[in-house]
């Protein structure tokens, strides 16, 4: 596991961009791509490649493109698409009008095919799909030629506009390049570059019945755009030299490709394939459940694209695969929310408390403050009253050694409030469960702290029952029981799922400055951590998703690092 340094690392990218910008290569134009597959909702690891390529072309005064890159009819969505809009420009970026699909170039790329039939460079081939697997040899085997090799150019260029004109079958014929089976690379053993697939498009509609390869419409749509730096993930390291190829048999503008290592986070999975597999299954409740690593999931979550951006910052790019800790992720987090999140006071699992001296018609209006971190964000009251809520930990009935908290006898402070001691105890009969605790208040300690000098060891969060909103709680912890699921090997990665990821409280009372938050509203609950109203929310009930905790896990990593 990777530990990244927290400051901006360096990065190879920009360094590459430098060099060429020094040179003035492409005239010195930045233009970067982002190009997804409209075959699901983006990904963590998406946002970083989203931050590269955006973040650089701002950086250097040059363009960003959105590029669907949907030659796969059969399993792309106009769903996916406008969610995967909604996500980029979530993040705080912004394509303008170079909003792009590789369906755009159908007919464009069907003439680069055409044109590299009439060169001798592709042919059509009757092999099946088995046998053109079987004919490709392996990393240390070469392949074999097709028998339909060495058509010629007129046959082939017959044979074509017949697929096209959906004459054949699905599967009985393909157009493949002409390149070398004896290549080291597996990618250039003539590769498939047009399948016959019938099925309507969600752009085309039924215009073509022969959609071509991915890797045939990449790049191509990469030069089509003018992009100067085709930035990807390792994986396509090992089709570049096929993407060369075509651009260099169509003598066409040739982006340079860059590669970098992807963003994989521990505990969870970052596959469009395996996310699918989750929500399909019922796993989770959809591609936006807060437990997903999607951005929908995370926003719903209540993570912020400002935290996003400053973690994708942090990881830096590199050429070597690594897994990021998680803890860093939301170590980003809490920064963000440490400085923008309003403090409030919210009980998860109440436990009452009567002030007996408190008179029984008494309301006061403490005043409390938003965020210590910013003074600009005011103050509010918060209702004090004779019947309160405390937190049912907050209280023991026989503390350990290193209780400091509420116990029989004990006096403590409620935060803002005063002190208050226990003075009595209600137990549930049959469980044995305190139930109510009876109380004394010093009125001389209002606004937490005695004229005597007397000194209590713990501040309570605390909210007045009478005035408390309804709140349900959703705590939410890792998907996955393991750091690296897709590394497990022999096992179902469903099978490593934490069958405690999500714990739903329905009993929280909350202070009732929040009653008016809309959905998507960040709060940080004293004591407890950062938490998110949820769209689910309606006028009875308040639900709020736990974001992260306060206990910060990566301060710790890179103490001990330290040391
Ligand atoms: P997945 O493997 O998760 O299904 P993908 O690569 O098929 O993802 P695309 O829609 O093709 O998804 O991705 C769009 C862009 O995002 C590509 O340029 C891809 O390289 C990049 N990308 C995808 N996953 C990651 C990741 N984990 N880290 C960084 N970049 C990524
Ligand atoms: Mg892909």
């Amino acid at each position: 596991m990777s530990l990244p340094n927290v400051s901006s690392p360096p990065n190879f990218i920009r360094n590459m961009i430098l060099e060429d910008l020094k040179k003035n290569k492409n005239d010195g134009r930045v233009h970067t791509r982002f190009p997804p597959e409209p075959n699901g909702y983006l990904h963590i690891g998406h946002a970083k490649s989203i931050c590269i390529n955006f973040g650089l072309a701002r950086e250097f005064d040059g363009l960003c493109n959105l590029r669907f890159d949907d030659t796969n009819p059969s399993k792309e969505d106009v769903e996916y698409v406008e969610s995967i809009k909604d996500s980029v420009r979530w993040l705080g970026f912004d394509w303008d009008d170079r909003l792009y699909y590789a369906s755009d170039y159908f007919d464009q790329l069907y003439d680069y095919a055409i044109q590299l039939i009439k060169k001798g460079k592709a042919f059509v081939c009757d092999l099946s799909p088995e046998e053109i697997r079987e004919f490709r040899g392996t990393l240390t085997e070469p392949g074999r030629n097709s028998p339909y090799r060495d058509r010629s150019v007129e046959e082939n260029l017959d044979l074509f506009q017949r697929m096209r004109a959906g004459e054949f079958k699905e599967g009985s014929r393909v157009l493949r390049a002409k390149i070398d089976m004896g290549s080291g690379n597996l990618n250039m053993r003539d590769p498939v570059i047009y399948r016959i697939l019938k099925v309507s498009h969600h752009r085309t509609g039924d215009k073509w019945c022969i959609y071509p390869m991915y890797d045939f419409a990449h790049g191509l749509s990469d030069s089509l755009e003018g992009i100067t730096h085709s930035i990807c993930t390792l994986e396509f390291e090992d089709h570049r030299p096929l993407y060369d190829w075509f651009l260099d048999q169509l003598g066409v503008f040739h982006p340079q490709q860059i590669e970098f290592a992807r963003l994989n986070l521990t505990y969870t999975v970052m596959s469009k394939r395996k996310l699918l597999k989750l929500v399909q299954e019922g796993h989770v409740h959809g591609w936006d459940d807060p437990r997903m690593p999607t951005l929908v999931g995370l926003r719903r979550r209540g993570y912020t694209p400002e935290a996003i951006r400053v973690f994708c910052e942090r990881i830096g790019v590199a050429k070597r695969d690594s897994v990021v800790d998680l803890a860093l992720l939301e170590h980003c987090l809490r920064e963000d929310l440490n400085l923008r999140a309003p403090r409030v006071m919210a009980v998860l699992r109440p436990l009452k408390v009567v002030i007996e001296n408190y008179a029984e018609d008494l309301v006061e209006e403490l005043e409390a403050v938003n965020n210590p971190e910013d003074a600009a964000m005011g103050t509010r009251k918060v209702p004090f009253s004779r019947v309160l809520y405390i937190e049912r930990d907050d209280f023991m009935e026989n503390p350990p050694k290193k209780f400091f908290r509420l116990a029989p006898g004990r006096e403590v402070r409620l935060r803002y409030g005063y002190y208050i001691k226990c003075v009595d105890l209600i137990k549930d009969e049959t469980s044995g469960e305190p139930v109510e605790l009876r109380c004394t208040y010093d009125p001389a300690t209002r606004g937490g702290w005695s004229p005597d000098g007397r000194k209590v060891k713990a501040t309570l969060h605390w909210v007045s029952a009478a005035h408390a909103l309804n709140a349900e709680v959703r705590l939410y912890d890792r998907l996955f029981t393991k750091p690296d699921p897709s590394e497990e090997k022999d096992v179902d990665f469903q099978s490593l799922l934490n069958p405690n990821s999500v714990e739903v409280l329905k009993r929280c009372k909350i202070e009732p400055s929040v009653a008016a938050a809309a959905p998507g509203s960040r709060f940080q609950f004293e004591r407890q951590g950062y938490f998110c109203v949820d769209p689910d929310s309606s006028n009875d009930i308040l639900v709020f998703n736990r974001t992260v905790q306060l206990r910060d896990t990566w301060a710790k990593i890179m103490q001990a690092e330290k040391k």
